[in-house]
């Protein structure tokens, strides 16, 4: 029999954990065609989640607990559920249940009808989340498909099913910032969408305020693409444009006569704030890629284990 595993990542989600767990325990019971696993990552949490965790993992043989060493994101936390999870399929869900785990019989059904790889679930409409977080991510999915020289689907999270062959692919990706919906997108094979409502967070308050929406966005768009170089790029041509024409002029006008080069102040300051402004820019989307350079050659791990639990141990 195929063993499924489910990854959670969890940071500071005490008011959720215990009802979470409840519904996944509920479905797991139900599921006859295959053996499942529970992988709970505690993202250093600061509440009591962590015993929360370990007093399930104590009760349930199906659960394992891995607990960082503390936070270091979501997707870290997924990058270790995968590279820890030894089942033949996986699914990657959130703990708050805006993912609703009733599904996975359903996604199940869908792998095996359509014999994919990859059943990646497409938010069709999403509750309790704020106007500003559902245009802001509607923007970003559709500005990083035109930035980005890979296709992704449009609105979908991580919650998704992989098989085996996506995680050992998964697993060879050397690269410390993950955009993991990219990458299993990037990786290919046979990929479904499966469409589904995405409930309200159950309790508690996001784990993504809008700085680390910003950081996310950004790890997308440099991981998946050069376009900003060449736009880049683009910018100091159009700047060379407008000196060249505008040169020509001065030039033009000194021999016509026709110049006010002598009163030119104010054409001159314009000119320093436009071209300082684009020099500026086009340095600081090169500092970003050397940033994404410096991080990557430092090699650090992209977690930490204290330690790991497990039924009975
Ligand atoms: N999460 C995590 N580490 C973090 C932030 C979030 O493990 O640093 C987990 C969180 O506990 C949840 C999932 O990632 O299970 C998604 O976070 P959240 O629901 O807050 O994001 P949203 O659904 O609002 O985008
Ligand atoms: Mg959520």
């Amino acid at each position: 029999m195929q063993t499924l595993s489910l990854i959670v990542p969890c940071f500071n989600e005490v008011d959720v954990i215990e009802t979470s767990y409840v519904r996944f325990k509920k479905v797991m019971d139900g599921l006859t065609d295959v053996t499942p696993e529970l992988i709970f990552i505690n993202d250093g949490s600061t509440d009591k989640t962590g015993e929360l965790l370990s007093a399930i993992a104590k009760n349930d043989y199906r659960v394992t607990v891995l607990h960082f060493s503390r936070n270091f994101g979501h997707q870290p936390a997924v990058t270790a559920g995968i590279h820890h999870c030894t089942g033949d399929l996986a699914v990657i869900m959130d703990a708050d249940l805006q993912d609703p785990p009733e599904l996975i019989p359903d996604l199940l059904e869908t792998q095996r009808k359509e014999n994919a790889n990859v059943v990646y679930c497409v938010r069709k409409k999403r509750d309790g989340e704020s106007l500003l977080k559902r245009l802001t991510s509607k923007l970003f999915y559709r500005s990083l498909n035109s930035l980005s020289e890979v296709q992704f689907p449009l609105d979908t999270g991580d919650f998704r099913l992989i098989d085996r062959k996506v995680m050992n692919e998964f697993d060879r990706f050397r690269e410390k910032g993950k955009y993991i919906r990219g990458i299993i997108s990037w990786v290919g094979f046979k990929q479904v969408p499966f469409y589904y409502h995405r409930d309200a967070r159950f309790a508690g308050e996001t784990k993504y305020p809008f700085r680390k929406m910003i950081h996310f966005a950004g790890t997308a768009m440099l991981y998946f693409s050069k376009k900003p170089l060449k736009i880049a790029i683009g910018l100091g041509f159009f700047a060379v444009m407008i000196g060249l024409v505008y040169g020509i002029w001065i030039l033009m006008g000194k021999i016509l006569g026709f110049s006010n080069a002598a009163t030119g102040w104010s054409s001159i300051i314009l000119l320093i704030i436009f071209f300082g402004g684009v020099q500026l820019l086009t340095v600081g989307v090169l500092g970003q890629y050397i940033g994404i350079i410096f991080d990557e050659v430092k090699d650090r791990p992209e977690y930490i284990i204290d330690k790991e639990e497990k039924y009975g141990e």
